[in-house]
């Protein structure tokens, strides 16, 4: 079986609304292992109207259409509907019912195109829309079934959730279910990974219905693996040898198998492991870095605190950086990120400490120093060490890449693994060479 969703509204393909029924409803169909294989989105033009939903009762098991029913004038879609299914507009009395409780409630007196929503085509199941005042509508034509929902996104989720899915249940009980399975990646680029590290994955998903997603967002990739499969069982059959080609390609970068895993989860998990804290100083990063820190539940057991040490005044009162060493070597440089990292570590007396600091943009830059230019620093008993980033113009990007790279950069240490983030090379303390 597949479904075609089609929505409707001028407002969508000019841009003022963001077509998030189209997403949910595409999210909720797969995951309920229906699979939908195409999205239309038209204006609100009966000619329109009528050729995609034409097309959809052609060529899918199963068409939603959202938008289009309300009491204004370019709610066209039930009279292509009556044309569509040689219906007559029947009263229904229970819709009509809560129209008037609804409006009443609100002190809003009836109108006549109030009463209009109260019509619906003969041919049609009414599907009680208790959240608006626009029904939804259920049609069957030689097998093919075609539900029209209201465009309010709340309205449209009620009855997909009460009323569609249930249907397609009932007419579909054989239909497959849809797994996935996750691999959160960090430390290496989206055309690397790619190209370099997993270049043989085709060979799993040719001929097969396996789907290798790769999402790259906030700083990390997102490998999703998904199959519609029988049960759990047939599932991991299909998806277990990519999943071991992954795993045996892209070891050191994988950081979690959550699909909402974050960096400082596992970094959280290997200090708690190791009865291990953590403290960091930030001067470029601003506090970014605490912030996905303390995203985490439960993190006040490993995470003792941040210092937020934008000045060179904090930086030496609140850290302990030598004034000679900013003299000499400026805010922005490896002895700096040294000083800072160990200061974090002493000040906050926690185990490992780290820091950031580097020029965010978009101004400031120098020859030397180019926007982009980040240090990171990392202190243990046993290592002490900064790495240096080349990262981007923009701000915002440049906050966000240093505090995610600088959490994987301990996870790396945490776990034993010999590489740094995107094969950056540690420039070690002189004391710890
Ligand atoms: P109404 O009673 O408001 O006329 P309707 O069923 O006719 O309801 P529309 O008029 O198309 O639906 O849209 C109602 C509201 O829902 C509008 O605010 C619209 O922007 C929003 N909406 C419609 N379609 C979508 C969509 N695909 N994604 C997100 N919002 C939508």
């Amino acid at each position: 079986m597949n479904v075609h969703i089609i929505t409707i509204g001028t407002e969508l393909l000019i841009g003022d609304t963001v077509n998030t029924n189209a997403s949910w409803l595409g999210r909720m169909l797969t995951t309920s292992g229906f699979q939908c294989d195409q999205i239309l989105t038209i204006d609100d033009r009966p000619a329109d109207i009528r050729s995609a939903i034409e097309h959809g009762l052609a060529k899918a098991s199963v068409t939603i259409v959202t938008g289009g029913l309300g009491p204004t004038k370019d709610d066209v879609t039930k009279s292509v509907l009556y044309e569509k299914f040689n219906a007559k507009p029947v009263l229904h009395q229970p819709t009509l019912d809560h129209i008037k409780s609804v409006l009443s409630q609100r002190n809003i007196p009836v109108s006549e195109s109030n009463i209009e929503q109260a019509y619906v085509p003969d041919q049609c199941e009414v599907l009680f829309n208790k959240r608006g005042t626009a029904p939804g509508m259920w049609f069957e034509k030689e097998g093919r079934y075609l539900a029209v929902l209201p465009g309010v996104p709340a309205e449209m989720k009620h009855l997909t959730e009460n009323e569609i899915l249930p249907r397609l249940e009932r007419l579909f009980p054989d239909h497959p279910r849809y797994f996935s399975r996750y691999y959160k990646i960090a430390g290496i680029g989206e055309s690397t990974l790619g190209d370099e590290v997993i270049p043989e994955i085709d060979q799993f998903t040719n001929g097969t219905n396996l789907n290798v997603a790769s999402l790259p967002g906030g700083g990390v990739i997102t490998l999703r693996l998904s199959v519609y499969a029988r049960d759990e069982k047939q599932a991991d059959e299909k998806i277990t040898p990519a999943g071991d080609y992954i795993e045996n390609q892209a070891e050191e970068h994988i950081f979690s198998m959550r699909q909402d895993g974050s960096l400082a989860a596992t970094v959280g998990e290997l200090l708690s492991v190791n009865d291990q804290t953590l403290g960091v100083a930030e001067s470029c990063t601003g506090g970014y870095l605490s912030n996905l820190i303390t995203e985490v539940p439960g993190c006040s057991a490993w995470y003792k605190g941040g210092v937020n040490c934008y000045s060179n005044d904090s930086k030496v009162g609140l850290l302990g950086v030598d004034e000679a060493t900013l003299n000499h070597y400026g805010a922005v440089s490896k002895e700096t990120a040294l000083e800072l990292a160990k200061g974090a570590a002493l000040k906050l007396n926690a185990d490992v400490g780290v820091s950031t600091t580097g020029v965010a943009g978009p101004s400031g830059g120098t020859p030397d120093k180019p926007v982009g230019t980040v240090w990171v620093g990392y202190y243990d008993a046993h290592r002490h060490f900064a790495l240096k980033l080349m990262l981007f113009k923009d701000r915002k990007v440049n906050k966000q890449r240093a505090s995610v790279i600088t959490l994987d950069v301990i996870r790396r240490v945490l776990s034993g693994i010999s590489t740094m983030p995107y094969g950056l090379q540690p420039e070690y303390a002189e004391a710890a060479r």
